[in-house]
This record gives structure tokens, sequence and C-alpha cells, in this order.
């Protein structure tokens, strides 16, 4: 999955123009070595682990301490995730009829996910764990628009980025 011909093909099946990248200025991800990940928490509704790669998971307990010394709390929600189960994701969106245009809004193409790199980690607060816009009206990320940069994270996705991705304020990369 991990050779640009591959990830090409696989795109066509799905219907994902081969243009995606360079009109998105997105750029395609190498997948985290699974075997060196962390875990770092579980989902609280769904169970499944959140695994980040080793430095990232390193600043995220370092964020959520400083986070929780303050009363806040960060829940992680999503972590590291595959090519194969970014695959299987929008495959069961295109089989339950969602236009790929409103799709593709949403879910980044195969490949092309921060989630490949166990960098990216979607956030959620006690009081609401949606992954929705409103999680911008939380203490959670009130907290972290104040604070995250000093640890390394950064929003991806704020409102009109480049990258024609729909606003994501509970998802935050972590950058060396
Ligand atoms: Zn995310």
């Amino acid at each position: 999955m991990s050779r640009p011909t591959s990830l090409a093909a696989l795109h066509r099946s799905l219907g994902i123009p081969a243009d995606y990248g360079r009109t998105r200025h997105m750029r395609a991800f190498r997948e985290a070595k699974v075997a060196t990940l962390v875990r770092v928490g579980r989902h609280p509704a769904d169970k499944k682990p959140v695994r980040l790669a080793p430095r990232a998971a390193a600043a995220w307990r370092r964020m959520r301490e400083a986070a929780a010394a303050e009363g806040i709390t960060l829940i992680p929600l999503s972590g590291f995730r595959s090519v194969a189960r970014q695959t299987k994701i929008i495959r069961h969106h295109l089989a339950a009829g969602r236009d790929p245009a409103d799709l593709f809004r949403y879910v980044a193409a195969p490949g092309f996910s921060e989630h490949h790199t166990g960098r990216a980690i979607d956030i959620g607060d006690p009081e609401d764990m949606s992954v929705e816009e409103k999680f911008a009206n939380t203490a959670a990320y009130r907290w972290l628009r104040r604070h995250a940069g000093k640890f390394g994270f950064v929003m991806s996705y704020p409102r009109h980025n480049p990258h024609g991705i729909g606003y994501e304020p509970w998802h935050w990369c972590w950058h060396a």
C-alpha cells in the first residue's frame, strides 16, 4: 500500500481523482511502524486502543498531564490509523450511498491521512466526544488553543483550510 503505484490503483478503485493530492495541497504519508506504536488510552465508547508514535505519545502525555493540572480532561479518541483501515472506512461510507465529494471533505483519501503517521490524535472533552464542530465550545478545546502549541501539537484543519477538509477542532497533529 505504501508504493505510489498501488496507492494510485487503490484511489482509482475508490473513484478518487488522480490529482487529489495536488489540488488539495496534501501529501501522502508513510505509515508508522505498527510495532513501535505506544498505547495512550482507549476510546471511551468503543474501547479501541488509541496508539501514537513514541515521541508523539510522550508529548501527548506531557500535554494531558499539564491540562489535568488545570482541571481540564483531554480524552484520546483516535490515533494511528492504517491505510487499510482508512480504506475500509471509506468503502463503508461509499457503500452506504454517501456522496464522494461530501465524504472527502471529512475523510482523507487513503495514504493522505495524518493519522497514518501516528502523530495525529482526535481529542474529546468529557462533555463532548462527538468529533464534531461543536467540540470547539468545550473547555478542552479552549485549553488546547492556548497551550497545545507548547507541546508541539497543531490543529491541522482550521476553518477555510487550503486542503478542502472541513473544520476539525478535535484533530491535532504533533510536529517534532
Ligand atoms: Zn483526526
